[in-house]
């Protein structure tokens, strides 16, 4: 069972501090107190662990400083929903909120290659109001012959350019955990000008011991894309790992799934899986266009197919999408065939915008027709 408690509950009133010894009191049932950071206020759960059939809900909501009980079902304990629509979803970070009901773009390099084009894509994020990118340092690469990525020597410049052009929060896969170590000595280095989100792809959605590591750290907020090749309840676990490590800051990404019945994008898009996260767990959901689609065809009627997609996932709700584009994609290092160019950048942003105001629109009439029913 989790109790939700009053919004700004003190902690050293004696009002909580009796919830807390008459919780003590419960023999089998031990407590986990959790703090989460909301835009604006700070929310405390407290997980009964045990036996709690006994407990009434009514009963536990009668408690000193408790709002709500919520009754726990085993699967995803910390980051589920557990059939309950008004549960507290969601998190801030360096100034930025990301919860069920933002949008937030992330459109930046696959990977970065020089300066130059970090400045560039910077620049023009910051020109279009963005404060939010992707910057690939670590990348995980089929060959090992292919370019691996910079490392942690790119990090200072791209932190510093972040902090110059605004930039609040940046989306960087992390493939082992000694790249978390890396990422904070240059923030430190650099004197903390922006935030990093950490990225794990799809090639360690189960990597247990990667998930722990992101999951035991609570600074950095985690991106967790969904495995190309296992169920949704198989990433949606893998999530619950960082969760239940500590780390309740994450975002889960559907990036498509790897078959050939996806032909000819590079993956099978999976992005009416939005509100499905949306109703089994708490998290933000992300989409990935540009590694589910990965090219540049365009239909018929003007549009590319990484726009239709893209527009598919925001009309269902998606709260981030993450997108490859590059100043120069014949000089990209990694994934220049599916990056969007940055002359597309507003166009992309309006086209993101109407699906947006699609997707508003629907649920405010979905919530008329609820109201007169
Ligand atoms: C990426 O976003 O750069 C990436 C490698 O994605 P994925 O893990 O989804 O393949
Ligand atoms: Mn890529």
């Amino acid at each position: 069972m989790i109790l939700i408690l009053k919004s700004d509950t003190d902690l050293g009133s004696e009002e909580y501090r009796l919830l807390l010894r008459y919780l003590g009191t419960f023999g089998g049932i031990r407590h986990e107190v959790r703090h989460i950071q909301g835009a604006g206020q700070r929310l405390t759960e407290i997980y009964l662990i045990g036996d709690t059939k006994p407990l009434s809900k009514e009963f536990m909501r009668s408690l000193p400083c408790v709002r709500r009980a919520v009754r726990v079902q085993e699967a995803y304990r910390f980051l589920g929903r557990h059939g309950d629509e008004a549960m507290q979803h969601g998190f801030e970070y360096n100034g930025v909120t990301f919860d069920q009901d933002s949008l937030h773009v992330f459109a930046g390099l696959c990977a970065v290659d020089s300066r130059e084009h970090v400045e560039l894509m910077m620049r023009a994020l910051r020109d279009n109001g963005q404060q939010c990118t992707r910057m690939g340092a670590y990348k995980p690469r089929t060959s090992p012959y292919s370019f691996q990525g910079h490392g942690a020597s790119c990090l200072p410049y791209v932190f510093d350019l972040a902090g110059k052009y605004g930039i609040r929060v940046i989306a960087m896969e992390v493939t082992h955990e000694g790249h978390i170590d890396e990422i904070n000595e240059a923030l430190e280095r650099t004197g903390q000008p922006t935030g990093v989100m950490l990225q794990i792809g799809t090639r360690n959605t189960q990597n247990f011991e990667l998930l722990k590591a992101a999951g035991r750290q609570e600074t950095h907020p985690v991106l967790l894309k969904r495995g190309f090749g296992i169920t949704l309840n198989e990433s949606l676990n893998a999530a619950e790992y960082l969760a239940s490590e500590g780390n309740r800051k994450v975002v889960f990404a559907l990036r498509g799934m790897k078959t050939n019945l996806g032909d000819p994008h590079r993956n099978f898009v999976d992005f009416s899986h939005v509100p499905v996260v949306h109703r089994l767990t708490r998290m933000p959901v992300c989409v990935d266009p540009s590694h589910a689609v990965g090219s540049r065809r365009r239909s018929p009627d003007g549009l590319l197919d990484l726009m239709h997609v893209t527009a598919q996932g925001v009309i269902a709700g998606a709260n981030l999408v993450l997108v490859d584009f590059h100043p120069k994609p014949s000089r990209a290092l990694v994934d220049g065939p599916q990056a969007l160019l940055m002359d597309e950048l507003p166009i992309f942003l309006e086209d993101v915008r109407i699906a947006r105001e699609a997707y508003r629109k629907r649920v405010a009439l979905a919530r008329r027709k609820a109201g007169a029913a």
